[in-house]
């Protein structure tokens, strides 16, 4: 069995962006910059946001959190500023929103959607055309380019279908010419699905749902999920079971989690050019 770290690619993406930032600041006299709104108090998505900065520092890039507590239209303003600025160029929404402000989402402008998650950037992925793409479907893409992973014709199983992960890498992955299906959970035999896959990717957020005993001999397993459990993050995948079957497995931590954190880096970048350079 062989182990798919992420971590080469994170350092490859990283160093790509790092010399991105260098000639762009000294073409454009701009750096990029990244305003990132929360609505609320919610302490993971806090440590999250605290991890992107260190990122951000990192790299060169601008970064500002703006957290609002008992005014949407404070929060609807500042999202609004931040879609019209001409220095802002990369926004994201933290979730979760209140359901009075979940519309919001909609109203990011998608040149700085560097979450792809707009139906505008949603729906130019599915159309074919170039755009912002949702930062963990494009790392599982990372991780299955990197190391060399035949897409065409295969049989790919995605369990999931959310806007974030399990709908944009069943696109990707057509996109390579893979056979996709899509699992959810409505779908009548897991197990079964599953056994017929070259290839498994799942994102459904619940630990270690998908055991060996689940997945058929020398399948390719890609592992989404980020499940914390008394304080261990944990994938979708049971890791120990599903390694004696599998013939390659990203691990949890180190694998998809690792290159997405960088590829939304990348996403800043690439919307910084496109804002600057349009
Ligand atoms: P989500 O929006 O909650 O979607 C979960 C999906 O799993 C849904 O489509 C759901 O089906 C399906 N599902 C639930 N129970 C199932 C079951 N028993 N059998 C088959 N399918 C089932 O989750 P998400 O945002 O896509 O995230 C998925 C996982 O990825 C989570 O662990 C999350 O923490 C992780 N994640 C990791 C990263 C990263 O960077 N590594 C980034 C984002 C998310 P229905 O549609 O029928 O409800």
């Amino acid at each position: 069995m062989k182990e798919l770290s992420g971590k080469p690619i994170a350092e490859k993406i990283e160093q790509l962006c790092i010399e991105d930032v260098k000639s762009l600041k000294e073409k454009t006299g701009q750096v990029p910059y990244l305003r990132v709104l929360q609505y609320g108090d919610d302490e993971a998505s806090k440590a999250y946001v605290r991890r992107i900065e260190k990122n951000c520092d990192k790299i060169g890039i601008k970064f500002e959190y703006m957290i609002f507590s008992d005014d949407e239209q404070a929060f609807i303003d500042c999202l609004k500023e931040a879609n019209d600025s001409k220095e802002i160029t990369s926004i994201m929404v933290q979730q979760p929103l209140p359901d009075s402000l979940k519309h919001t989402l909609e109203m990011i402008n998608p040149a700085k959607d560097i979450e792809g998650i707009t139906s505008s950037s949603l729906g130019k992925l599915f159309a074919g055309f170039e755009t912002l793409v949702p930062c963990t479907a494009k790392a599982c893409m990372e991780i299955i380019d990197y190391y060399d992973i035949p897409l065409k014709g295969q049989r790919a199983v995605v369990v999931g279908r959310s806007n974030i992960v399990g709908k944009p890498v069943s696109i990707l992955l057509q996109q390579k010419h893979a056979t996709v299906t899509m699992c959810h959970s409505r779908t009548r035999d897991l197990k079964w699905e599953l056994e017929q896959a070259d290839i498994i990717i799942a994102a459904v957020g619940r630990p270690e749902m998908i055991t060996g005993e689940m997945v058929g001999e020398d399948t390719i397993v890609i592992d989404v999920g980020t499940n914390f459990v008394d304080g261990k993050l944990l994938g979708d995948v049971d890791y120990d079971s599903a390694k004696e079957v599998a013939s390659q497995i990203t691990p949890v931590p180190g694998g998809v989690g690792t290159v997405t954190n960088k590829v939304l880096i990348r996403n800043i970048v690439e919307s910084f050019k496109n804002i600057v350079q349009a």
